[in-house]
């Protein structure tokens, strides 16, 4: 028996092809894994009724660990997005994604080397929403100018960005940890406290509370906008950047198009005890079967996993043996080539070309 169980969901489109390579890449580098293998999202649809059956989540929960290639969320069907529903159901209130520059991505930039720490469970995201001209909007609307004396048109839908002391602070304190942790030297505040006092001014608050406990790491604060821009023309000067909901949503994908997009992007989203790593891509259906598409992301959400679970030798070797393949630029997929270049090889290949350095 292996050292660690982990849920694995092979997913739609895609998935099952970069699945394999990553499972064959962890096999090699010998941390003792034995795979729960579960299904969710369309498969799971058609076997079971459900995109994500009992038996699944029930995995996740004994697991506390799990590896998940992307789920298709078919448009108009009905069914929330899976990836929100776990989130929700778990807990897990970090969303972690680092972001590195590869030599050998097609990219602008020289050196990119993020981590953006976002927070997952409040803000605009809480989905707390009123309809336009619906009776409870009316009735807000009411109540806002009773006890602020302002006037909200009485067409507006309405969404509410609750952001609380218990959330922020955990959400910071993860950042400084994580800081701590993988030996970083800043930790940035992302905000807009100048204009959201109540919700952006307490999450500032108490980032710098937080900080005053953490001496050893640099902390500064950005206000987002400014940090949009510093992102783009000088991404060298960040590290960590720890941010509410949505601003880190927005500069997540930000940052991956700094390091060649999403294709090198891959991500944890982790509670206090189940974290599910996943690529930030989704399911690209038109290429399903193609053995076309890159599995780095998945690859270096794997990694992140890996780091997770104490295996930081294991994390760093698989790392530089897709890093080898990647700066050597021979055997990678097509989103890594010049446009017109047609030696690309495919998925498959490229996940031995890895194989073969590790
Ligand atoms: P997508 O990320 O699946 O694909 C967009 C395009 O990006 C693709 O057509 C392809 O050109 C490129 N691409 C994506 N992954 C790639 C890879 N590994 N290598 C090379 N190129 C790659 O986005 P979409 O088309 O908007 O979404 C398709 C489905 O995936 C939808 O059902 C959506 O809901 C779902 N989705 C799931 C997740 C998730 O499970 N975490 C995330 C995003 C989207």
């Amino acid at each position: 028996m292996g050292k660690y169980r982990v849920t694995l969901i092979p997913g739609d489109g895609i998935g099952p092809e970069i699945t394999e390579v990553v499972v064959r890449c962890l096999e090699a580098v010998k941390v003792g894994i034995d795979w729960d293998v579960k299904s969710a999202g369309e498969e799971a649809l058609e076997k079971y009724g459900t995109p994500l059956p009992e038996d699944t989540i029930a995995s996740i929960e004994r697991n506390g660990l799990c590896l998940k290639a992307p789920l298709t969320t078919p448009v108009g069907s009905g069914y929330r997005s899976i990836n929100v529903y776990l989130r929700q159901r778990f807990k897990l209130y970090v969303c972690l994604r680092p972001f590195k520059l590869y030599p050998g991505v097609r990219t602008r930039f020289e050196k990119v080397d993020l981590v953006v720490v976002r927070e997952n469970m409040e803000d605009l995201y809480a989905g707390i929403e009123y309809r336009c001209q619906q009776p409870e909007t009316r009735r807000l609307i009411d109540f806002v100018r009773e006890t602020t004396g302002q006037e909200i048109l009485a067409d507006s839908g309405i969404s509410l960005k609750p952001i609380s002391e218990t959330n922020s602070e955990r959400i910071i304190r993860f950042g400084f940890e994580y800081a701590l942790r993988n030996r970083r030297r800043k930790v940035t505040a992302v905000h807009k406290a100048n204009i959201m006092k109540y919700t952006d001014g307490l999450f500032l608050e108490v980032a710098r509370r937080v900080a005053s406990q953490y001496p050893q790491i640099e902390f500064e604060d950005r206000i987002v906008d400014n940090m949009a821009m510093q992102l783009v023309q000088k991404p060298e000067l960040y590290d960590v950047l720890v941010c509410p909901n949505l601003y880190g949503d927005i500069l997540s994908d930000l940052c991956a198009g700094l390091v060649g997009g999403l294709g090198f992007s891959g991500g944890a989203n982790i509670g206090e005890d189940v974290a599910i790593f996943e690529a930030t891509h989704g399911s690209a259906p038109k290429y399903k079967g193609q053995n076309k598409v890159n599995p780095s992301a998945l690859l270096l959400a794997a990694i992140l996993m890996l780091e997770y679970m104490g295996e930081a030798a294991a994390a760093r070797r698989l790392e530089q043996a897709l890093a080898d393949v990647v700066r050597e630029g021979k055997y990678v997929t097509y989103d890594l080539k010049e446009p017109g270049d047609s030696s690309a090889v495919g998925t498959r290949e490229m996940g031995e070309a890895i194989l073969s350095r590790l």
